[in-house]
């Protein structure tokens, strides 16, 4: 587990070894496929890791699992941001691992964040005939566990906010990042409702960084200060930063 530049996390958790596959407009610049490139070819990296980097089967971090356990401080840990959690090919198991650290970890909040949210409820909760005994389930869900997804656009924020929102989870948020056009969330937003906790967003990072312009980050925080919701600005000459209650 390491401490991150994520500005919204203290820590990075990575259990799973993965070579994530690209899903959408957002992931053209993908940082962790670049990466994953890279450690494909070091000899520094295990050799087993760097077969999943070549395209191999994904691995489980035995050695990295208990890591937030061994953290006391209260936390924000978020799951998996090297890949996609809920990728097709994380075996359910693993999952199962990872929740049962969780649980044990009531000090720490942990956010998982994905762009495959039609995954969620079958790798998290569902009970099948080879996954007959999961803790979660039915109303169950942990306290301190968030779920998020991304939306780089309006088109994926139509597409995976009902999903997302129709999955049980203590939070749900909403990343706008890399924002790639104006993103209008109030239909989600309505407090009575109760939908969206948290909204993050952010440009595009790098030296292939696509324009965000200022003027959508202002329209959707106006929308996120009219309906009462935490609006968290990733950008360096931020302008709010906030959490949810
Ligand atoms: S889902 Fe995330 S990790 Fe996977 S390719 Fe897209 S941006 Fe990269």
């Amino acid at each position: 587990m390491n401490r991150t530049k994520i500005e919204y996390l203290d820590y990075t958790w990575n259990p799973i070894c993965i070579r994530c596959d690209r899903v959408s407009e957002g992931c053209l610049n993908c940082w962790h496929l670049t990466r994953a490139a890279m450690l494909a070819n070091n000899p520094m990296i295990k050799k087993e890791e760097r077969a999943v980097y070549k395209g191999g089967e994904f691995l489980l971090r035995q050695e990295e699992l208990d890591a937030p356990q061994h953290v006391k401080k209260p936390a924000r840990i978020g799951v998996q941001f090297m890949g996609d959690l809920f990728h097709e090919d994380v075996d359910t198991h693993w999952i199962d691992d990872i929740l049962e650290v969780i649980g044990a970890c009531p000090q720490h909040t942990f956010l998982m964040l994905t762009k495959r949210p039609e995954n969620i409820e079958r790798k998290l909760y569902e009970v099948t005939e080879a996954h007959g005994c999961r803790e979660l389930g039915g109303n169950d869900y942990l306290p301190n566990l968030w779920l998020g997804v991304t939306c780089e656009n309006q088109t994926r924020a139509e597409e995976r906010i009902p999903i997302l929102l129709s999955i049980l989870a203590e939070k749900h948020f909403v990343s706008v990042e890399p924002m790639l056009g104006p993103v209008h969330l109030d239909k989600w937003l309505l407090k009575e409702a109760d939908l969206i906790d948290w909204v993050i967003a952010g440009p595009e990072t790098g030296p292939k960084a696509r324009p965000c312009f200022c003027y959508w980050m202002m329209d959707l925080l106006s929308e996120c200060r009219e309906a009462g919701i935490p609006f968290f600005d990733k950008r360096e000459d931020y302008l709010i930063r906030e959490w949810p209650r």
